[in-house]
């Protein structure tokens, strides 16, 4: 059996991203709240500035409430049932049944979208969006799993639900499932892709957000803005200004990127003020990750058609970008922003594209990665 809070705490993260994304932040979390008693007693801007980058920050802020109710109504401990589990804030069923099996061993069958693909392919079913089928196919689910383990130590039911997910993520793939490689091709009536209903198109938006950097001593600063804690997306959040789309007008940004949030493809520019005599800071080491690419033209300007990939960012050379108005006078008055020092962006619950724009330009450093 596993740890029932790190358990927990993985389930979460992985909800909506990727595993290569989670990895680091899933160490660095753990180091900062090792118990499920640290993450109760945390701060909530601590825990959103461990979760910046990842987002879906409500799944954060749900975490820490779930942690804080462990400890004030249930003397610290985890329920080992996936029923009792799923009256913990933001625990799902999908959570609760991936708890209880692979950290307390109940035979209780997880059915997420991996899972959900490769049933289908199995069982030589379209995709369906039906109460109806999903019932089918959690019961489907649940009677090929294992019974609980009758002697100590093993953890079938647990065993069995993980591998059913890392099938689905490793092998099954949404796009050319790797049928050859596959352990259950024999039982298999796709090998292949399945049919899936259409799904919504992407919108696409223009944002532009202000970098504006000052000195105050030896120290860098940087503007910051918090979003409303009303906001329907990332509330209490800190970003880089956003810029009303007419004061962008005739400049060039310093920055192009795109940023994907649900259904949404955000075209990013990112516009650089400093005060006066002060450059936005760029560190030396990274120069090479940001430098304009030798002979490239800069893309032409936003356009929807205009919509870079990630790995296409253009940067421009933040020494030849003109002033040509007061960027800092274009933002609207009522938001609440302050001046944080660079060096402290990283304890900041930011938005994962705050973030990017960031470290993309050199204003805070990108983590190394760990290898081994
Ligand atoms: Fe998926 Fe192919 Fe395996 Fe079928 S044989 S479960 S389609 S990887």
């Amino acid at each position: 059996m596993k740890n029932p809070y790190a358990t927990w705490l993985s389930e979460i993260m992985l909800q909506q991203t990727r595993v290569a994304t989670v990895i680091d932040r899933y160490s660095e979390f753990l180091q900062k709240f090792p118990t499920l008693r640290a993450l109760a007693n945390a701060d909530e801007a601590d825990v959103l500035a461990l979760w910046s980058g990842l987002g879906y920050y409500r799944r954060a802020r749900m975490l820490h409430r779930g942690a804080q109710f462990v400890v004030r109504e249930l003397r610290g401990k985890l329920p080992h049932t996936a029923a009792e589990l799923r009256t913990l804030p933001g625990v799902g069923a999908y959570t609760a049944a991936a708890i209880a099996s692979i950290a307390f061993g109940q035979s209780v069958a997880v059915l997420d979208g991996n899972v959900e693909r490769v049933l289908l392919r199995l069982l030589g079913r379209d995709e369906e969006n039906s109460a109806h089928a999903r019932a089918s196919l959690m019961a489907t689910a649940q009677r090929l799993l294992p019974p609980v383990a009758e002697k100590p130590g093993g953890n079938p039911p647990g065993d069995h639900n993980q591998a059913m997910m890392e099938l689905g993520a490793m092998v099954c793939l949404p796009r050319s499932p790797l049928c050859l490689q596959c352990p259950v091709v024999a039982f298999c009536k796709t090998r292949g892709e399945h049919v899936t209903p259409q799904r919504t198109p992407q919108q696409i938006r223009l944002v532009a957000h202000l970098l504006a950097v000052r000195k105050r001593g030896v120290t860098t600063e940087v503007l910051l803005e918090r979003r409303s804690s009303t906001a329907s997306l990332m509330p209490g959040m800190m970003e880089l200004p956003p810029l009303p789309l007419e004061a962008i007008a005739g400049r060039e940004p310093v920055l192009r990127l795109r940023h994907a949030i649900t259904n949404t493809n955000y075209n990013v520019q990112i516009f650089s003020e400093s005060a006066r005599g002060v450059q936005p800071t760029i560190h030396e080491e990274q120069n090479t990750a940001i430098a304009p690419t030798e002979g490239r033209e800069p893309p032409a300007l936003s356009t929807e058609d205009d919509l870079l990939d990630d790995d296409e960012v253009f940067v421009a050379d933040p020494n030849e970008v003109t002033v040509v108005a007061r960027l800092l006078d274009e933002l609207p008055a009522e938001a609440e922003r302050e001046w944080v020092a660079a060096g402290l962006l990283q304890h900041l619950p930011l938005t994962g594209l705050a973030r990017k724009a960031l470290q993309r330009l050199g204003v805070m450093a990108v983590p190394k990665v760990q290898i081994g």
